[in-house]
């Protein structure tokens, strides 16, 4: 069995409501259909690594009401160890308000409820599981001061550190400096680097921008064309999957939480990156967070189709 994968972050319950034209302020609409979603940044790569077949222990805070006994139950259906799933008293499990018009519009609103209660000793009380990971991943729906804790007890502890740098964020230049990867998409690594990123001069300086920050890995995700890849003097575009785009949410979190488990595997880093981009490209194919993350047999098989 590979090693252990220790994500720290966010869950939210997504309340999505679809309608043929969103409402005016002021105005109610009534012909909506209403869908209950699991989401949540850290949860999706969660779900995305355990089903991409990763063994995933999940660090994060729900509320004391139904929704937290809800969000960790469905991580429990997915094999996620929740036991560093901590349930606050007295504040929401985090939620999402999610209005959908009839060509795709949004509009959306969140409140971060229990996510922003994580606090650096919940991440202390996680320390025996972070010494057992083989990797530790983390992104920016907590508190900066609890992702900052978690980087310097990866880092303390030997361990590799990635971080899916979203929500863009500020964040500690001694943080990025510890991390053995940096995942961004284009529009995150624009707000890191402050240049606009519209050719593929600019992925590559962009990519030279953030290594210089200190990462050891640095990984763009670039949609549907792929990912951006660059460590040690290798760099490389490891080209996306073609496939139907029906929802985009949570491509880049399915894209951490495989290419995480891919490297616990032992892949080597282009392989790894090859298979996250062919689960993400499954889960774009599908509505919704956590519902559209691929099993592994999916993966494994688009990844045959293609070589075939
Ligand atoms: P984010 O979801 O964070 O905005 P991206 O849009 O870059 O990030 O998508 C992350 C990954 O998902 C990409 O690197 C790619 O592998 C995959 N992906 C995204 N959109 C598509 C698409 N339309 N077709 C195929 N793969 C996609």
């Amino acid at each position: 069995m590979a090693g252990k994968l220790v994500v720290v972050g966010s869950s939210n319950i997504d309340l999505v409501m679809k309608m043929a034209r969103l409402p005016k302020v002021g105005e109610t609409v009534t012909d909506a259909t209403f869908v209950q979603a699991f989401g949540g940044k850290g949860a999706n790569q969660a779900v995305g690594a355990a089903r991409a077949g990763g063994e995933v222990v999940f660090v994060s805070c729900v509320g004391d009401d139904a929704y937290g006994a809800q969000v960790r139950g469905s991580l429990e259906a997915d094999g996620i160890d929740t036991r560093l799933v901590f349930t606050e008293a007295g504040v929401a499990s985090g939620t999402a308000l999610i209005l959908v018009g009839g060509g795709g519009e949004n509009c959306i609103s969140v409140a971060p409820g229990a996510n922003y209660r994580l606090t650096p000793a919940h991440v202390d009380r996680a320390r025996e599981a972070i010494g057992a990971a083989a990797i530790v991943i983390g992104q920016c729906e907590i508190p900066p001061e609890t992702l900052d804790h978690v980087i310097a007890v990866g880092a303390e502890l030997g361990k590799p550190v990635m971080l899916n740098l979203a929500p863009a964020r500020r964040i500690a230049d001694a943080s990025l400096a510890r991390l053995a990867y940096l995942a961004v998409n284009e529009t995150e690594a624009e707000f890191l680097t402050g240049r606009r990123i519209e050719s593929n001069e600019d992925v590559e300086a962009a990519v030279e921008a953030l290594l210089a920050k200190g990462p050891r890995t640095v990984v763009l995700t670039l949609g549907a064309r792929g990912a951006f890849v660059a460590a040690d003097g290798a760099r490389a575009l490891v080209p996306g999957f073609a496939v139907d785009a029906v929802d985009t949410t949570a491509a880049g979190d399915v894209h951490c939480g495989a290419l995480a488990v891919a490297l616990v595997e032992g892949r080597p880093l282009l392989e790894a990156v090859r298979f996250a981009n062919a689960a993400a490209a499954l889960s774009v194919t599908r509505l919704g967070a956590q519902p559209s993350a691929p099993r592994r047999a999916e993966i494994e098989a688009l990844l045959q189709k293609a070589e075939g």
